[in-house]
């Protein structure tokens, strides 16, 4: 029988209440891997309490402790390494490389949490009046939580927990119920490290558990990566009821590529940024803007090397692409390729109905481009979370950046050039929390702030970076005079 997969709260593990479960399958062969609870609000409890009666004991371990439980909890995750890569790739589908930079990145957010001594140290003055001194002192906030998607379930939850818990805050961390493995594993780890019980949990399920993570008045902030019209939902509940919130959405990224591009460069690079985790990445290039020439060298090259990339088993070292996450992403993905067609676009690399031999139950792919979108239609204003690349035409760099404002997502964008004013004047000018200067994957390094502008973000301080310090912590000002 398939087990059903366990809560870790206040130390152990615990099982969910009884009830409904979600069915865990490895999207490539459609084995059923695990069933994840569908956690309910008694669960979230027993949650919450178990992290709010740790809070006194962690805030005041040693800041020095507490950046030393990071230093071995990298250990632990490097030693098990491609481990956990294989069960990224089991439950996600994307390929062992994707799966390693994917742990690769979640280590330099561990690394981030280490310097927390340096990061959480703050500023004073003396006699800001004649023999009194003013200073700001960082305490942690509370209790936190992390609601986070299936796409990078290994890396997201990384880029709040151990920032969080270096910070002295205890930490609930609900992952998507397409993807609990990862986490699991990752708990696994935690446990293995020995941190006081209660100071990290973990709560398996779907909407009840967040909602209740969301209402539960123990609970200071929460931190949430997924899609848009859920970022708002979660922007709005956390508010209403008093907490912090940071909720990183959706996205639908361009990349314009002028003339004088070097467009063999452009193009690799342009190859990994749409069709690298089968497109399921926050920062995938959705849209191509070709400026006046570049348009049709880029469709002729795209063309050949899309129907060239290797889609299969994520197992398979030589494998290019891997599936996409389920059945139903697959039927949604489908469905707006014809969707497009049908709006007059032209699919010149058709992915749908392929099948990968030996993998039939597979929620295969393949890769698609699209030539010809217009502005307004689906595949410019849409987010498609698959590996799908439109292409667009615009007639000078002007142009190209009002296609790209008119989004009404704004995480990341693009130019590819070799000219320095049109750089100078994309950064200026175009809404979006990240853009890539001839790169085609505008992710920031831990040490940075990440978060879209527009629909691709509600909150204010970002996650990741400095930001990340002042989400977690409280700041209290002291104003001494002794005489
Ligand atoms: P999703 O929004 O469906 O789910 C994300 C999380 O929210 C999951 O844990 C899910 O269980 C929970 N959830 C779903 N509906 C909810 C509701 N009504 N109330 C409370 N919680 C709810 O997203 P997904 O499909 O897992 O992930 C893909 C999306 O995430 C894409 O839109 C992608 O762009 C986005 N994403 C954004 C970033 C970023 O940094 N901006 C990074 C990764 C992924």
């Amino acid at each position: 029988m398939t087990r059903t997969i366990q809560n870790y709260v206040d130390g152990g593990w615990v099982d969910a209440s009884p009830g409904a479960s979600i069915p865990v399958h490895d999207p490539a062969t459609g084995q059923l891997l695990a069933h994840c609870p569908d956690s309910t609000a008694a669960d979230v409890d027993m949650a919450v309490r178990a992290a709010r009666a740790a809070f006194d004991e962690w805030r005041s371990t040693p800041v020095l402790v507490r950046a030393q439980f990071m230093h071995h909890f990298k250990v632990m995750v490097e030693e098990r390494f491609e481990d956990i890569a294989q069960i990224v790739v089991r439950e996600h589908g994307k390929t062992m490389d994707e799966a390693r930079g994917e742990v690769r990145r979640g280590v330099e957010s561990i690394d981030f949490a280490m310097s927390v001594p340096v990061l959480m140290r703050s500023d004073g003055l003396e006699d800001i009046s004649s023999g009194i001194d003013e200073t700001t002192v960082r305490q942690p906030a509370g209790v936190f939580a992390a609601i986070t998607p299936f796409n990078f379930p290994f890396m997201v939850p990384l880029w709040f927990l151990p920032t969080a818990i270096a910070c002295g805050n205890p930490f609930i961390l609900k992952p998507s119920p397409q993807t609990p493995l990862s986490a699991e594993l990752l708990f696994e780890l935690l446990d293995e490290l020995d941190l006081p019980e209660g100071v990290v949990n973990l709560v398996h399920g779907g909407v009840p558990s967040a909602a209740a993570l969301m209402e539960h008045p123990e609970v200071t902030g929460v931190s949430f990566v997924g899609s848009s019209p859920v970022a708002k939902i979660i922007y709005q509940t956390c508010t209403r009821n008093g907490k912090r919130v940071q909720a990183q959405g959706g996205a639908k990224n361009y990349i314009a590529v002028m003339p004088d591009a070097n467009i063999q460069a452009s193009v690799s690079n342009i190859l990994g940024a749409a069709y690298g985790c089968a497109g399921q990445r926050c920062l995938a290039a959705a849209v191509a803007v070709g400026v006046g020439d570049a348009y049709d060298q880029l469709k002729d090259e795209l063309a050949k090397q899309v129907s060239e990339l290797k889609v299969g088993y994520g197992l398979d070292e030589t494998t290019q692409m891997g599936t996409v996450i389920s059945a139903d992403a697959k039927q949604r993905i489908e469905s707006m390729i014809a969707q497009s067609q049908a709006e007059g676009a032209d699919i010149v690399v058709d992915g749908r109905g392929l099948q990968v031999a030996g993998y039939e139950d597979g929620a295969w792919v393949g890769p698609t481009l699209i030539a010809g979108v217009r502005p307004n239609t689906l595949m410019a204003t849409e987010e498609v979370f698959g590996p799908v690349l439109s292409l667009m035409k615009a007639a000078d760099f002007d142009e190209a950046v009002d296609i790209i404002n008119q989004s009404r997502f704004g995480n990341a964008a693009s130019i590819f050039t070799s000219n320095g004013r049109h750089a100078r004047e994309f950064k200026y000018s175009v809404n979006a929390g990240n853009i890539g200067v001839n790169i085609g994957v505008a992710a920031p390094s831990a040490s940075f702030p990440f978060g879209g502008q527009k629909d691709s973000f509600f909150g204010d301080l970002h996650g990741q970076g400095m930001d990340s310090i002042e989400f977690y912590t409280e700041r209290k000002i002291v104003i001494e005079r002794w005489v």
